[in-house]
């Protein structure tokens, strides 16, 4: 069977303060400020995409920030933990930073014997891990906040929390191209390349309370596709589990198709084309406001309600 699904394209994620965000993201961790759109289903609020200098699929985490959202809590079918991947060298660089600019966190763990990992949350309690290897083959922002050295690569890990993993892991690995590489106690990884940027950790963890909507969670996880037409593939899969995925929406930088996976947690497949450049250049990404052609007429008024993006990069240098 041909292999429709390569790895991680994105996790978005609820916020409730677009400046703190901003500031936690892009200041503190240094991450490449993307994209600065609208929600597409709700333009009065700002999707903004955080990823490496490109943007590419498994580096971007987004968010939604609804000024004053009420928080949500951490639990059972949901995607609790997004883990960046660093150097095991940037230990030391890392627990200063986080030191620096106040942001708690646990002390270093170790995880399947080659892991070095440190738990933290976002102002809205967004739990986020540093997972420091020797793995990664990618590069950090050059221009960023943080020497390229220590920058963050993407992605290491997803996790999320099941009553049972057995169901979610015969999605993975029957419609969606994953197989098991690695288990240690409750926690079982799959994978659709064998690299950071693209491990599923599932959990089992049935102890837990239900994981609820709100800032401070995920939205949803997404997975990506080469194009519209392994997409078209992987929808047709999915349509024979009787997960009923949506039709083929156009997110304008990557089309995508939404599930929900039996644990509870909304999936979503994106291809990756057109990708970030479509509607700005490279070198230039995140630094205006982009509109859909839909939105294109409203962008007076829209641009009113969202007010302007701000931040002081000098200060997280
Ligand atoms: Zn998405």
């Amino acid at each position: 069977m041909e292999q429709l699904i390569r790895g991680i394209h994105h996790v978005t994620a609820i916020a409730a303060d677009t400046t703190k965000n901003l500031e936690f993201y892009a200041g503190i961790l240094g991450l490449r400020l993307v994209k600065q759109t609208v929600n597409f289903d709700a333009p009065e609020v700002y999707h903004l995409y955080y990823g490496d200098e490109a943007g590419q699929p498994g580096t971007i985490l987004t968010f939604f920030p609804y000024g004053g959202l009420r928080n949500g809590r951490h639990g059972k079918g949901m995607l609790n933990t997004t883990a960046f991947s660093l150097p095991s060298a940037s230990v030391g660089y890392w627990t200063e930073r986080l030191k620096r600019f106040n942001v708690p966190f646990k002390p270093p763990a170790e995880r399947f014997g080659e892991e070095t990992v440190i738990y933290f949350e976002d102002a809205d309690g967004l739990g986020l891990e540093l997972v420091f290897s020797d793995k990664d083959q990618r590069k950090g922002w050059s221009y960023g906040p943080v020497p390229q050295e220590h920058a963050i690569r993407g992605f290491y890990n997803v996790e999320i929390w099941e009553e049972g993993y057995e169901r979610t892991a015969g999605l993975l690995t029957e419609q969606l191209d994953h197989r098991l590489i690695a288990e240690r106690s409750n926690r079982f990884r799959f994978a659709a390349a064998d690299s950071p940027g693209n491990y599923i950790d599932l959990v089992c963890a049935p102890d837990s309370l239900k994981g609820l909507a709100g800032s401070g969670t995920v939205h949803h996880l997404a997975f990506r596709t080469p194009d519209k037409d392994t997409q078209l593939q992987v929808r047709e899969r999915i349509v024979k589990r009787m997960l009923n995925p949506t039709p083929v929406l156009d997110r304008n930088y990557f089309t995508s198709i939404y599930f929900r996976e039996p644990g509870g947690v909304l999936f979503e497949v994106a291809t990756d084309v057109p990708g970030f450049a479509a509607d700005e250049p490279a070198d230039r990404l995140g630094e205006s406001l982009q509109l859909p052609s839909w939105f294109e007429k409203d962008r007076a008024e829209l641009e009113k309600k969202l007010g302007p993006l701000a931040y002081n990069m000098e200060h997280y240098k």
